[in-house]
C-alpha cells in the first residue's frame, strides 16, 4: 500500500468508528447511514484510492473541478453528488456526471437543471438545501432556501422532468440562531423533512452533517453524512 492509501485507510477506519458509534448512541442500525466522502480540492487519484478502500460515494462543490475528476473516474463504481453552490448555466456540465444534486434552493435552478437533464437523458436526484438562517424569499450567504420556501421548491422539483425530489440538505449555519449549535440545527431540518415527506413520501434522503459534527447529524435522524476533512486531510485554503 502507498503511505497516501494507507493513510487515508486509517482516516476511512477512524470516520467509521464514529458513524457507527453514533449509531449505537442513536439505537439506530449502521447501514440507514451512507457516509459521503468529500474530495474536493484533492486529485482524481485520491479518488481512485478511496474507491479501492471500498467508498462509493463521493461528493465535489465546484463544477470546474469536479467535471474532469469524475471524467477521469468514469470507469469506478461510484456515485457522485454535487454540493456546492451551483449557479444555473454551470447545471448542463453537472447533469453529466452527478447521481445526486444537494443544492438545489431556487426555481429557476429546478428548470435549469431539468432542462439539462433531459437533454442528456438522465434522471437526476435533487435535494432541497435548506438555509435554517435565511428570512422567507431569501437564498441563504452559503446557499440555501429559507424553510418558507422549500416546499415550492420540492414541488417544482417533483414535477420536473429529469429530476427526482430526493431529499433534503443542510449545512449548519455559523451565524444566527443556530450558531454553534449543530444538534438543534439538525433536529430543525428533520421537522422539514417530516412535513416533507407528508406530501413526498419518497423525499427520504437527509444529508447533514460534515467533519465536524457528524455525531450530532447521525443523532438526530440524517440519512447521509458528508465527510472531507476527516478522511482526506485539511484542505489547503481555497481561492
Ligand atoms: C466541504 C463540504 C463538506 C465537507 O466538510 P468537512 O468539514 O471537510 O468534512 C460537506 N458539505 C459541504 C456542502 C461542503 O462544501
Amino acid at each position: 500500500m502507498t503511505d497516501r492509501k494507507a493513510q487515508l485507510a486509517t482516516n476511512l477506519a477512524r470516520v467509521e468508528r464514529r458513524i457507527t458509534q453514533a449509531c449505537a448512541a442513536a439505537g439506530r442500525e449502521r447501514e440507514e447511514v451512507t457516509l459521503v466522502v468529500v474530495t474536493k480540492t484533492y486529485p482524481a487519484s485520491d479518488v481512485r484510492l478511496l474507491a479501492e478502500l471500498g467508498v462509493r460515494e463521493v461528493a465535489e462543490n465546484r463544477d470546474q473541478d469536479a467535471a474532469p475528476k469524475a471524467a477521469e473516474c468514469a470507469e469506478l463504481d461510484l456515485k457522485w453528488h454535487f454540493v456546492g453552490q451551483l449557479q444555473t448555466n454551470k447545471a448542463r456540465s453537472v447533469v453529466r456526471y452527478a447521481d445526486f444534486v444537494h443544492s438545489v434552493d431556487r426555481l429557476r435552478l429546478v428548470d435549469a437543471l431539468s432542462n439539462a437533464a433531459v437533454r442528456v437523458g438522465r434522471e437526476v436526484g435533487c435535494l432541497v438545501q435548506v438555509a435554517l438562517d435565511a428570512p422567507s424569499g431569501s437564498v441563504g450567504g452559503r446557499g440555501g432556501a429559507a424553510p418558507d420556501d422549500v416546499a415550492a421548491v420540492a414541488d417544482a422539483i417533483a414535477a420536473a422532468p429529469g429530476l427526482r425530489l430526493a431529499g433534503l440538505m443542510t449545512v449548519a449555519p455559523l451565524a444566527g440562531a443556530y450558531a454553534g449549535k449543530p444538534r438543534a440545527a439538525f433536529d430543525r431540518l428533520m421537522e422539514i423533512a417530516s412535513s416533507l415527506r407528508e406530501a413526498h413520501p419518497a423525499a427520504t434522503m437527509v444529508s447533514a452533517g460534515m467533519s465536524s459534527d457528524l455525531e450530532d447529524a447521525v443523532a438526530a435522524g440524517a440519512t447521509h453524512v458528508r465527510v472531507g476533512t476527516a478522511v482526506l486531510g485539511v484542505r489547503p485554503a481555497l481561492g
